[in-house]
């Protein structure tokens, strides 16, 4: 199995300049005992300065969103030649945020997507059920339909650039974390997903990260599943201690 572990930081609207190029000196001096590629995610304005921060680093930066776009009277927004021409090649699409309070929905997303592929982007692309699905028993059906309308019209081979973060909505920022057997439940069953509607190949090449209230007392339980190759973390990538606590789990 040659699949990539990946520990990703989302730090949302966290972190102004002079706090981003704390953390990121305070990260740079730690040390990586895993195998996990790691990612930071710092909000859009300070994407260049965490790029030129952590030249010669192993860290990499990936944006949080991007428009569809490829350029245009869209006020506010940035595009994915922006990000790219300064050095960045992944992006976080379709965070359960994202969702919620900008209307993302699955189709936006498919064209979010096929931007970012066509800029050679890697997407670590965002789903998960609501608390209420998962009571009502249809969190599995939610998480499949999320997947099929926003990334089956991609062709196998695009494949090589998703990443997928499996998020329970009830799991984030709420403390209340899946337990590891629910994580790799849910895993498996989107790998199965995966592999029905492309191939065995297809499916076990493509890294499936968990997020929700992962912290360090959580994370080695959590990867220790063997479908989860790693994480998608908000609050504890605030802290370079606790970060990297959760980067070494592997
Ligand atoms: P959390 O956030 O770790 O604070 O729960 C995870 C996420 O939103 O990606």
């Amino acid at each position: 199995m040659s699949r990539k572990h990946i520990v990703a930081g989302n730090w949302k609207m966290n972190k102004n300049l002079s706090e981003t190029q704390a953390l990121l000196t305070a990260l740079k001096e730690k040390k990586n005992t895993g195998d996990a590629q790691v990612i930071v995610a710092p909000t859009s304005i300070n994407l260049h300065a965490a790029v030129t921060a952590l030249n010669g680093s192993d860290i990499q930066v990936a944006a949080q969103n991007m428009h569809q776009a490829e350029s245009g009277a869209y006020t506010g927004e940035i595009s994915a030649s922006m990000i790219d021409s300064i050095g960045i090649n992944t992006v976080i699409l379709g965070h359960s945020e994202r969702r919620a309070y900008f209307h993302e929905d699955d189709a936006l997303l498919a064209q979010k997507v096929n931007t970012a592929i066509a800029q050679g982007f890697t997407v670590i692309f965002c789903f998960g059920e609501e608390l209420e699905d998962r009571k009502n028993g249809k969190h599995f059906d939610v998480v499949e339909s999320q997947l099929k309308n926003a990334l089956f019209h991609l062709t196998a081979s695009q494949w090589s650039h998703i990443v997928l973060a499996y998020e329970p909505v009830w799991a984030i920022g709420t403390g209340e974390t899946a337990s590891p057997d629910q994580a790799q439940e849910m895993h498996a069953f989107i790998r199965s997903t995966v592999g029905t509607s492309y191939d065995a190949n297809t499916a076990d090449q493509v890294s499936i990260l968990y997020g929700g209230s992962v912290k360090p007392g959580n994370a080695k339980e959590i990867f220790s599943k063997p479908d989860v190759d790693g994480g998608l973390i908000g609050g504890a990538s605030l802290k370079a201690d606790d970060f990297f606590e959760i980067v070494n789990a592997f």
